[in-house]
Formats: C-alpha cells, structure tokens, sequence
C-alpha cells in the first residue's frame, strides 16, 4: 500500500537482493547474441565493405588530381567519377542492410530478454513479490530491457562501425603518405580528449532524468491505483501527492534542460573539430607540397580522409561511459535472472483423496520471529476444520504451507501422507482451490473471470457454477449479464458479490482441498446468508481449510483448531471443546453470552475472560 516513505523495498528476501557489485559478464551477454550468428555475419561484412568503399572518395580523388587531371585524360577522369559514385551506392545499400540485419537482431535479443524475464518472474516465490516493490519489478521488466535496447541495437554495431572505419582510414593514410599521416594521428587525441568529459557528465544527467522519470512513475503507479486512489482522497492528501509530483516534475525538467545543453556542447566541440583538424591538415600538407614531398592529391585525399578519422572517433568519445553504464544494466536483469525460482518437486498429483496433515511443523518468514511452532494436525478427506485464532496468529500462515506458497523450516506438510515438497507445484496447485477475503479479481467480463479458473469451461458451466455460488441471479440482473466489464481488481462490484464470484470460480476448479477465509468484514444479513450457503456449497465433499470468523461455520466444523502465537493449543469438535471446558469453551461461552447483543451482525472483539493473554477472538455471530 502507499506510504510517505517508499525507498527501499522490503530485503527480508532471504537475501536474494539484486545488487551492482558484480563484475560485468561479458561472456553471458554474448551468448545473448549467439542465435543471431548469421545475421551478425551479414552485418560484419557489410560494416567491412563499407569502410573499405568508403575509403574512395579520398583514394579516386587523389588520381583524379594526380593523375587523370596531370595526364589530361578525360575518359580517366570519367572512370574516375564513375568509379566514385558506384562505391558511394554500394556503400548506401550496406547501409541498408546493416541497418535491417541490426535490427532483427536488436530486437530478437530484446525479445528474448523480455520473454526470459517476465517467465523467470512468474517462476518466482511468493515470498520475493511481498518483499519487493511492485514498481521495482515492473522497471526491472520495462525500463531496465529498453535501457540496453539502445546497447543491442545502436550501440554495438556503431563501436564496430567506427573503429573498422578508423582502422581503415588509417591504414589508407599511412599507403598514402606516413608523414602526413603522423600529423594526422598526432592532433587527433588532442581534437578528441576535450570531449572525454562531455560523455561522462551527459551519462550522469541522463541518470538523473532516468531517476526523476521512475519516482514519478511510483507517484502514478501506487496512487493512481484504485486502492491507492482510494486512500489519497480518504485521507485528503491529493494536495500532498499533486506537490511531490509537482516538484519532480519540475526537476525532471531541470535535468532535461541540462541535458540538451551538454548535448549541445557536445556537438559544437565536434563541428569545431570538424573544421580544425583539416585546416591543420592543410598547413602541414601544404608545406610538405611546396616542398616538392607530396602531391597536391595527397594532401586533398588527407584532408578527405580526416572527416573518416575524427567523426567517428568522437562518436566513440560517448560510447564508452554508455556502454559501461548499459552493461550494468544488463547485470540488474541478470541478477534477476539468477534469483532462485520457486522450488518444485517432480511427483505429479494426479487425484488427491484429500488428507491434509502437518506434523512437528515450524516455520518463521523473518528469522527469530516464528510464525508456526510445532505445528501437528490432521485433517481427514472431505473434513471442513475450522481455524480460529487471534489476529496474527498465524491461521493464513497455515494455509500458505498447504498450497506450498511457503516451506517449512523444520517438519513437513503432507498431502495424502506425502510431503508436498515432493509435488511438482503446478500440480499440487491445480488440486487447491482458494478463496482469500480480498478476491482479485481482473479488469475484464464476469465470464472472463470465471474462465480463469477453467480455459474450457462451457458457457452452461459457468452459468452453473454461478447458480450455486448463489450469483447468477444477480449477474442476470445487469444490462450486460456475463459480459459484464468488473472494473479494475473488480471494484464495480460489491465485497459480497466479489466473494461470491470467487466462489463460483473455485468451483469450477473443483479442487479437492479447499482453503477460505472468511470475511470479517461484515456484510448485510441477506449477503452474508448467501454467501454462507454458497460455501456449505463449494465444501461439500472437499477437505477444507477454513479461517473461520463466524460461529455457524465454527459450530458446524468436523475440527476445530485454535491457534495462538504460532500453536495449535485446542483442537477438536465443537461439542468435545465445549465439555473439555479450556480456553475455547471459554472464548464460546463469552461469545454466546455476547451473541444476545440486538446488533447480531455487527463484528465485535472477543475476549476470552481466562484465556491466555493473546486469546482475542474475532468471532462473528451466527448469522
Ligand atoms: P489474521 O486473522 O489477522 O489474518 P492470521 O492468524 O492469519 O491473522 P498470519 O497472517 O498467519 O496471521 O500471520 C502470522 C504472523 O506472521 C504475524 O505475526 C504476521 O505479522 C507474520 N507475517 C505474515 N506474513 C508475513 C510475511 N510475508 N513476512 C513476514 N511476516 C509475516
């Protein structure tokens, strides 16, 4: 939910925190580019072809002064010419090429990426999405992949570009004539060092615009969610939310101002350049001329050759600090990559009968706090056990080792006495069904969101899955019936009706085990009865887990377990407890005696008169 302070995620991830420390593996990325040999074979050669055609305007410029103009040859100069336009459309059409074979491959790796990554995601534990900011993961899946997209399919094929067209030019300058060429290659670190800082401080406003951009992405993100949206105006702080946004929007602007302005520097250094580093050319090699050293076509092709050794030299000034930076980028989506997914046995469950045991189970989600002590209990096929308890102690938690959302530290959870460690997970889940009291539910038609339980689901299914949890009458009520859009996480409809349709599709699961938590909200007594007889419905004939708030469904449970701070300190039939005379009879006695209260629907906190300290039952009434 949304909170004043949002840095820093919870990192009670059992450590797996991505972090930037590791060395650059530049092997990994490579392998990235791996499928893609043929194409980069395409485009290796047209970056070779090019340069070296790229070199004939200078060379043919040379003869066409040195000699078909000394010689006065017209057919000379003709070829000459001829020669130099058919090299520039050869050059043009690798050009082309390069830049579709860059492509697929830029975007086959970007593809990849993001496929390996969002499926890496859904593989991951529960316990990783609680203790990780959503925002957090959702950067990691967009900006982070479009920030090497730039690195996959610029940036590398332009640092081959250039250097292959430096060599090349250089290797020409030197055939030429190495004394120029010495000049040449003497002021070019001198042309190209004052632009080393530009490419250092244009990363460092780039980073800060980056930053500016995610935070205001968080403000929208949480608060402009419907839950978030709901908290804002509750507590009347669109004002507080419109002035943070307002004052990084304003520094966003700021840090984009700036970085126009380092980029205009940038490339008013290089325009300068562009006109010094000939105009030098021409000193040195007019002296070398009317010495009788050189001929005038040399000095033409140098100065030819030097827009060939400066331009791309400074294109490679920034590259560095970009690649450098991309590559930690890279390194975030790999430690992602490399966090451990969720654990999974290999046993598929093909039927469960459905006996649900715990046995001498402990567990904690945050060392030295146990949430679960010594946890032994059975529960037969088709038995409803009840789970009753104070507020956080640790009925939910019970229930996420059954759907195996967490494991034990020390002890085992078993199904059908085998350990559900040994389950391939997906199969265990799909013999699970859940009804949370928060159902989520997704932005789309009541239809669509009962078909999530079952893609083949009949319409007639689904139409019956809905009588029984008691919800079809009020979906044929609506203009829309079943196309019905829900609203984001399901909004448009009303607690009850949510629940009731989380019912209808756990039904058509049709799960074997079943775990519900009941409502403590309180709903009206029409509601609350439907909703009851939707779940005596849905637990007929499935062993259930159900976290228990109102004393009907408590009464009538096959079990009961109390839990307190972590214990099972009671268990058994409602009756048994009640004659055992302990802190359950207790709590009920209180409760009954407060169950004559006029207001039968309203919640209220029971306390157990001698109980232990912590016995404080939420209990409900029977409706
Ligand atoms: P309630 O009736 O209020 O839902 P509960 O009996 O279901 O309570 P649990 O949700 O099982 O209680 O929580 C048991 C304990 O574990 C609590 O102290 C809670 O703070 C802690 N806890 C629950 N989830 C986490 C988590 N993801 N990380 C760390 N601690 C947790």
């Amino acid at each position: 939910m949304m909170m004043i302070k949002r840095q820093g995620d919870d990192e009670r991830f059992s450590g797996q925190k991505p972090k930037l420390t590791r060395p650059v593996d530049a092997r990994r990325i490579a392998k990235l580019f791996l499928p893609y040999w043929r194409q980069e074979l395409v485009i290796l050669s047209c970056i070779l072809a090019a340069a070296v055609l790229g070199l004939a305007p200078a060379v043919l410029s040379k003869h066409i002064l040195d000699v078909s103009l000394a010689h006065r040859n017209p057919q000379g100069l003709a070829t000459d010419v001829a020669l130099m336009i058919g090299a520039a459309l050869v050059v043009a059409l690798c050009g082309v090429a390069q830049g579709f074979f860059n492509s697929v491959v830029g975007q086959g790796i970007m593809r990849d990426l993001r496929i390996g990554l969002v499926s890496h995601l859904f593989a991951m534990p529960i316990s990783f999405f609680t203790s990780t900011k959503t925002g957090k993961i959702m950067n990691r899946v967009t900006s982070d992949v479009d920030n090497v997209e730039s690195v996959v399919t610029v940036t590398l094929s332009s640092v081959l570009t250039n250097a292959v067209i430096i060599v090349s030019a250089v290797v020409a300058m030197l055939a030429i004539s190495w004394k120029l060429a010495l000049v040449a290659l003497v002021v070019l670190p001198l042309m190209v060092a004052p632009l080393l800082p530009v490419g250092k401080r244009m990363y460092t406003v780039k980073k800060a615009t980056r930053e500016k951009r995610d935070e205001m992405q968080g403000i929208t993100q949480e608060a402009l969610s419907i839950s978030g949206i709901t908290l804002v105006k509750s507590f009347v702080r669109a004002a507080f939310e419109g002035e943070r946004y307002a004052r990084l929007a304003g520094d966003l602007m700021k840090a984009e101002i700036s970085l126009a302005m380092v980029g205009r520097w940038f490339m008013g250094l290089i325009n300068a350049m562009v006109t010094v580093g000939p105009a030098i050319v021409w000193l040195a090699g007019g002296f070398l001329f009317l010495r009788g050293e050189i001929s005038i076509g040399t000095v033409v092709a140098f100065v030819a050759l030097l827009a060939r050794l400066y331009g791309p030299a400074s294109q490679l000034v920034g590259v560095q600090v970009q690649v450098v930076s991309a590559l930690a980028v890279f390194e975030r989506i790999f430690e992602y990559l490399d966090l451990v997914r969720e654990p999974s046995g290999s046993r598929r469950m093909t039927a469960a009968t459905g006996a649900v045991a715990f046995d001498n189970v402990n567990f904690s989600y945050v060392p030295e706090r146990p949430a679960l002590r010594d946890v032994n209990l059975t529960i037969e096929p088709g038995q409803v056990a009840a789970l009753v308890g104070p507020s956080g102690a640790g009925k939910t938690t019970l229930t996420h080792l059954v759907s195996r959302f967490y494991d034990p530290q020390s002890g085992r959870v078993t199904i059908d006495g085998v350990d559900v460690r040994e389950f391939d997970v997906e199969s265990l889940r799909s013999h699970i069904g859940i009804v949370t009291q928060e159902t989520y539910l997704f932005h789309d038609t009541i239809e669509a969101n009962l078909r999530y339980a079952r893609d083949g689901a009949s319409h007639a299914e689904i139409e019956a899955a809905a009588r029984a949890a008691n919800l079809l009458t009020f979906i044929e009520s609506l203009p829309d019936g079943f196309a019905t859009v829900v609203g984001e996480r399901g909004h448009k409809l009303s607690g009850g009706e949510r629940q009731r349709l989380a019912i209808a599709r756990v039904l058509l699961k049709n799960p074997q085990i079943l775990i519900l938590d009941e409502a403590t909200s309180s709903l009206d007594s029409e509601n609350e009865a439907l909703i009851q007889a939707a779940f005596e419905k849905v637990m007929r004939g499935r062993t259930s887990l159900v976290i228990a708030h109102r004393l009907s469904t408590i009464v009538s449970a096959d079990v009961i377990f109390v839990v307190d701070g972590g214990r099972i300190v009671e268990s058994g039939k409602h009756a048994d407890l009640l004659a055992r005379d302990g802190a359950y009879a207790q709590l009920y006695r209180t409760q009954f005696e407060r169950g004559t209260s006029p207001a039968p629907e309203r919640e209220r906190e029971v306390v157990a008169a001698n109980g232990p300290p912590m016995m404080k039952m939420k209990m409900r009434p029977a409706g």
